[in-house]
């Protein structure tokens, strides 16, 4: 009899971190010093990288932005110098230099605030990646004009996660799903060596509604998507990813942007990136990366790069989206 009884064979950490909720889901025989090292890890990540902590790396350099050099960690370093590159390939539509508009709207704060346009032509002039400069030598950072400010609210997710992924596999941990506030890592295979089946959110319904599930082996699947927390006024659908040319919340024709790629870290800001330009220039852009990606448009389609037309599986009963061609 006991044969058959099914037995569990994960177990769940939820944390809290990066504003937000995580989840490390590991088989139950898994080291759990490795993941309370990942755990930790992160914690690490969101003191140095978060706009909100008055400590962080990142609030220091907003702190002396238009004053002087702040000097910071290897690995913060690198993510402002990788989210400059990102900055230059999407034309500007990733900027991590958008934190004055996005305090303008409130994000996260005021509710259903619109800014009047002058506020909005004020704030956007602080906006500009080309105004954070890298010192390679001393791993110094510093913004160029005061009032200017970093907000890594579309990357650093990613990087935690590929920490995490890393120290897991240093540990010996070779199956494993990472959630940290829906930047998703599947590592490995699932216990029956299959690809773990992720849902990719619908963006026109309640959260844990799917518009399809995605098979994933050893990749990151990121969304960035205008379903939480949006309003409309004025006819504009008003959400918190900002396009960094107009100051207003992107409105490129994308109701969500799914990014697949190996590197989180990537498809963290690809997935922010494409939401802003809209899937025709989104896709030039993620293939520059060699990522794949799935597009939720806002006349409900969806459409699925090549890469991903074998692991995609629609939900049938989301009859609200139909599937397009790219
Ligand atoms: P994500 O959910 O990864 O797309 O990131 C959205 C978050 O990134 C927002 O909450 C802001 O903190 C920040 N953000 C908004 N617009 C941009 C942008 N155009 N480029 C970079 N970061 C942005
Ligand atoms: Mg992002």
């Amino acid at each position: 009899m006991e044969k058959n009884l099914v037995v569990h064979r994960y177990t769940s950490r939820k944390f809290l971190s990066l504003g937000t909720l995580n989840e490390i889901i590991t088989e139950v025989e898994a080291d759990k010093n490795v993941i309370d090292n990942a755990i930790r890890r992160v914690g690490e990540i969101d003191d140095a990288m978060s706009a909100f902590k008055r400590d962080s790396e990142i609030s220091k350099i907003n702190l002396y932005a238009g004053q002087k050099w702040v000097s910071v960690s290897p690995d913060c370093f690198n993510l402002l110098k990788l989210s400059t590159n990102l900055s230059e390939v999407s034309a500007g539509a990733f900027d991590i230099t958008i934190k004055p508009i996005v305090e303008l709207w409130g994000i996260n704060k005021k509710s259903n605030y619109f800014p009047e346009d002058l506020q909005i032509h004020t704030a956007l002039k602080l906006v500009n990646y080309k105004d954070l400069l890298l010192d390679e030598k001393s791993h110094s950072a510093r913004l160029a004009n005061p009032g200017q400010a970093i907000d890594l609210g579309g990357i650093a997710k990613g990087y935690a996660a590929d920490e995490v992924k890393r120290i897991l596999l240093d540990g010996g941990i070779k199956t494993a799903l990472i959630n940290l506030g829906g930047n998703i890592i599947a590592v490995g295979r699932n216990h029956e060596n299959m690809p773990w089946k992720i849902g990719i959110q619908n963006p026109m319904a309640v959260r844990g509604t799917y518009v399809g599930v995605l098979s994933a082996e050893n990749v990151s699947v990121v969304t960035s998507g205008s379903n939480e927390r949006f309003f409309v006024k004025n006819g504009v659908r008003c959400h918190h990813i900002i396009n960094p040319k107009t100051g207003i919340p992107a409105q490129s024709g994308l109701l969500s942007a799914t990014i697949v790629a190996e590197n989180s870290t990537l498809a963290d800001a690809l997935s922010t990136a494409a939401f802003v330009l809209g899937m025709e220039k989104g896709l030039d852009l993620i293939k520059k990366y060699g990522a794949e990606a799935i597009f939720a448009t806002d006349d409900f389609k969806v459409y699925v790069t090549d890469g991903l037309k074998d692991k995609f599986v629609m939900c049938e009963k989301e009859a609200s989206l139909e599937r397009g061609c790219i």
